[in-house]
């Protein structure tokens, strides 16, 4: 298929049936939002954290207010998933995280700064309430890094009182995903960050280039996984998205909704392939697919399992 016409095509992601599945962009910077136009039905992911990067303290208020102002005009009423800042391990900061923590990707990092920064989170969530005041438009915010239920409902009541409403988290950490009906009914939305789910569930680190085989999205404990997420979701009747880079392998798309997952945010350059891949399948048959995904042994398996019931001009 030519990419011209599958970039120019701008349609509302849907299953061959019409069952929706919202593809969203994944963005980190306001100039992202201004850039990612119509291919996208939205921001499903909004890295405020690169607005936090090499800087000797956080942006103001008014700085933030402005950077998220930006990014709601850009999106022009379409949906927009804020994530508070997601610092430490990889994405280090000098006036917040630790530098000599043994194990950061196990430490204080995402949502469990609040211990020690409540400020950060605070300022964030006021600057994202002045930026909704001012633009009209009704942001959803979601916080890295949850790991309990406790968590979810403390970030939901600081989000809420902050005058935020629709607050929900992101399922990365496997005790999330495990309890993922417990974490649901403290939030409104999850989103799966599959990166680091597939991090924490192989014990892999996402950095290490020559275990990309572990850190895998196909590996089947990992689809088990986002598949207890979506059936959570289901139970519940609330959104389960994917944000992770997992999304952007049309074939995984397929599996992800047929696992029942509702929406798919990933880089905006990925997405008239997923679109056109979701399209061409009914959501039974992206059932079957993912299906046969879990029902594999191992992660090549999985992919070839799925593949081989995936229309060949995806
Ligand atoms: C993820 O972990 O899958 C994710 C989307 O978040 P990040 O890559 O920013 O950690
Ligand atoms: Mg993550």
């Amino acid at each position: 298929v030519a990419q011209a016409a599958l970039a120019a095509d701008t349609a509302p992601g849907a299953t061959a049936d019409g069952q929706a599945v919202a593809l969203l962009a994944n963005i980190g910077t306001p100039a992202d939002a201004e850039r990612v136009g119509a291919v996208a039905e939205g921001i499903g992911l909004f890295r405020t954290e690169v607005l936090f990067l090499e800087r000797q303290a956080a942006p103001t208020v008014e700085e933030q207010a402005e950077a998220y102002a930006a990014v709601l005009r850009a999106a022009d009423g379409r949906k927009v998933v804020v994530r508070t800042l997601d610092a430490g391990a990889d994405k280090p900061l000098a006036f917040a995280t630790q530098p000599d923590e043994e194990n950061p990707a196990l430490g204080v990092r995402g949502y469990r700064l609040v211990r020690s920064h409540p400020e950060l989170l605070d300022t964030q969530l006021a600057a994202l309430a002045r930026a909704q005041d001012a633009t009209g438009a009704t942001p959803w915010v979601m916080a890295p890094m949850i790991a309990t239920p406790e968590e979810a409902r403390d970030f939901a009541a600081r989000a809420r009182a902050a005058g935020v409403v629709t607050a929900g988290v992101m399922v990365e950490v496997p005790a999330a995903a495990l309890r993922a009906g417990d974490i649901l009914a403290e939030v409104d939305f999850v989103s799966l960050g599959t990166n680091d789910l597939a991090q924490y569930a192989m014990a892999t680190d996402r950095l290490r280039g020559e275990l990309a085989d572990l850190l895998d999205a196909w590996q089947p404990a990992v689809l088990d996984l986002v598949a207890a997420t979506a059936r959570a979701g289901a139970a519940t009747g609330k959104p389960v998205g994917v944000c992770g880079e997992s999304a952007a392998d049309p074939v995984m798309a397929l599996v992800l909704v047929g696992l029942g997952v509702t929406s798919l945010s990933m880089a905006p350059g990925a997405l008239p392939a997923a679109r056109y891949a979701v399209r061409r399948h009914t959501s039974a048959r992206c059932g079957q697919i993912a299906a046969a995904a879990l029902d594999a042994r191992t992660a090549r398996e999985a992919r070839a399992a799925a593949t081989a019931l995936v229309d060949p001009e995806v």
